[in-house]
């Protein structure tokens, strides 16, 4: 079974198949990983992004990586926090399943996925970061064709929470 690896740093940088992008639903770009990925990759990505007319919630749309050194970028918009009862928890999950889903109809072994919905969504970590480890592993062990996931955590607080849930998965 693949397996999930928890690093910091800057997701940006990864030489992987595909980086998961913390999209808004307009795919145009915004503040964040977001901005960070748009900047990096070059203005081909908003053309290429464009072309969607947007993404729901929990969706997924991929294109090509640009002048990143990934292969792909997979687009998906989390949830916005909005006190837990707005269906946030499986919006969050279907964000993740999407992506891998997407990721793997597009040949890809290795995916990195940074922390979504926990930056300006407001999603709490302590929640969400449980829940991606879990919908991630579920998905690994239903998916023999990827061999990595790589969960990308910006700062050190972000990176303690998924190494907690990773480790008590
Ligand atoms: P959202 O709107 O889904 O909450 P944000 O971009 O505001 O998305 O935040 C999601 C997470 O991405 C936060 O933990 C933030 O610190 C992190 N982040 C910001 N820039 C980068 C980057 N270059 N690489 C990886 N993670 C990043």
């Amino acid at each position: 079974m693949g397996r999930i690896e928890v690093t910091q740093g800057d997701i940006t940088k990864l030489k992987v198949d595909a980086i998961v992008n913390a999209a808004n639903t307009t795919l145009r770009g915004g503040g964040g990983v977001d901005g960070a990925i748009h900047r990096a990759a070059g203005p081909g990505l908003d053309v290429a992004c464009a072309k969607f007319g947007g993404c729901a919630t929990g969706e997924a749309r991929i294109t090509p990586g640009f002048n990143l050194p990934a292969t792909f970028i997979i687009h998906t918009p989390g949830p916005v926090w909005q006190g837990g009862h707005h269906h946030e928890a499986s919006l969050l999950a279907n964000s993740y399943r999407n992506s891998l889903q997407l990721a793997v109809a597009n040949g890809c072994r290795t995916v990195a996925f940074p922390s979504i919905s926990t930056g300006v969504y407001a999603y709490p970590l302590d929640q969400a970061a449980p829940l991606a480890i879990a919908t991630i592993q579920h998905f690994l062990g239903n998916n023999s064709q990827l061999d990595r996931v790589t969960m990308v955590c910006f700062d050190a607080r972000t990176y303690a929470a998924y190494q907690r849930a990773l480790e008590q998965n």
